[in-house]
């Protein structure tokens, strides 16, 4: 195993191309960081950006984890409001193809992934969700919007990569430097998101922290307090690992209790990591020849790019449809039954789905031409 060369500061890829990070702005160094970029079979990858469009005030708001319980709280306005988990699939799926399908150190299938820039010249790969489903349930909005690059978390302290490991559905890090260790549960539901995601690596997910609550200080004011001895801890942005600076407990505060004690922008989310377990959805696509994203069969140079490699042996057929059964015609009636009922339940309005996607990959560094902001925000 090669390994990748990855950024001191945040951990995720470092592109042979780039002397800096330009995620975190962190300097390479003369001496590359490099680590596995995987845990036993699961390939690491970086969410350092995740959000959806609020529906009541419109910013985009922020997400600290993977959570798959079908609701998202804003972080701008605190509206509670309803989340289709299946843009989890997607995200994930997304995050699984870019950690495994991403250079410098491609093999035959990697090399021809749109993803194969990533790690030579990229540093990661952005992908916006932007469907209206109407249906039965009414009209939803899915805006999920999630960055990711592939890498290896580093000890925020010593900058070094941790060790990562799995048990069972416990995630563990150290850091064999400065011995820091970290364990991280499973978001309930995640695996029902997408079956291949093994572990999550963000704060909120930290299973061997205090919890702080809301409480009363001394003086009477609503506060996030320790619990171990009541004392008032000062809400960071987000979600953050806090010390009790009266009793010395580590602990950990929710996102929600810090939102509803800060006003103005919402917080900046700390990055978090996740671990996919097995080839991604876009390396089984493809090995059997096709276009590795499922939304995306057309794309033009996609297809140009697949036109020139040789198809995989023994790969399983494209399309492998058993012949239609006869349509029973009770069957058939029923169901124009039930399609009448549904127009009818829905009171005229129009049911139908729309979806549009959009990916973008960050943008190469200039080439020779002397170092200036890029402006791209
Ligand atoms: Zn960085
Ligand atoms: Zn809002
Ligand atoms: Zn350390
Ligand atoms: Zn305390």
């Amino acid at each position: 195993m090669p390994g990748v060369r990855i950024c001191p500061g945040c951990g995720i890829i470092a592109p042979l191309a780039r002397t800096s990070c330009n995620v975190c702005s962190a300097p390479f160094g003369p001496q590359p960081t490099v680590a596995a970029g995987r845990a036993g079979a699961a390939v690491l990858a970086c969410i350092h950006a995740a959000d959806f469009t609020c529906k009541a005030c419109g910013i985009r708001s922020p997400l600290a984890t993977v959570d798959a319980h079908g609701e998202a709280e804003c972080m701008g306005c605190g509206l509670r409001q309803a989340f289709d988990v299946v843009q989890w699939t997607d995200a994930l799926g997304f995050a699984h193809g870019v950690g495994d399908l991403s250079g410098p150190s491609l093999d035959p299938i990697g090399a021809r992934s749109r993803h194969a820039k990533i790690g030579v010249e990229l540093t990661s790969s952005t992908k916006t969700q932007n469907a209206m489903i109407m249906d039965g349930q009414g009209t939803r909005t899915h805006s999920l919007r999630t960055s990711v690059s592939p890498g290896h978390p580093v000890c925020k302290t010593c900058h070094v990569p941790l060790d990562v490991w799995l048990e069972g559905e416990t995630t563990k890090t150290r850091c064999a430097r400065c011995n820091d260790a970290a364990s991280y549960g499973l978001p309930p539901n995640a695996r029902g998101a997408y079956p291949a995601l093994v572990g999550v690596l963000s704060n909120e997910q930290r299973t061997d922290r205090a919890v702080a609550r809301l409480g009363r200080t001394q003086a009477g004011v609503e506060s996030i307090v320790c619990p171990q001895c009541g004392a008032g801890l000062g809400a960071g942005g987000g979600s953050e690992l806090a010390k009790c600076t009266y009793c010395g407990l580590a602990v950990r505060i929710p996102g929600t209790l810090a939102r509803q004690q800060r006003r103005g922008a919402p917080p900046k989310m700390d990055p978090f990591w996740v671990l996919l377990d097995g080839p991604s959805p876009a390396r089984q696509r493809l090995a059997r020849g096709k276009s590795e994203d499922a939304d995306d069969d057309d794309d033009d140079e996609e297809q140009r790019v697949l036109a020139l490699v040789p198809p995989v042996h023994g790969a399983p057929p494209a399309w492998g449809h058993a012949p239609m059964p006869p349509k029973a015609s009770g069957a058939t009636k029923l169901a124009i039954v039930f399609a009448i009922l549904g127009l009818f339940l829905l009171g005229g309005t129009a049911a139908g789905i729309a979806v549009w996607m959009n990916m973008e990959e960050d943008e190469p560094p200039p080439p020779a031409a002397p170092p200036r902001a890029r402006g791209r925000k």
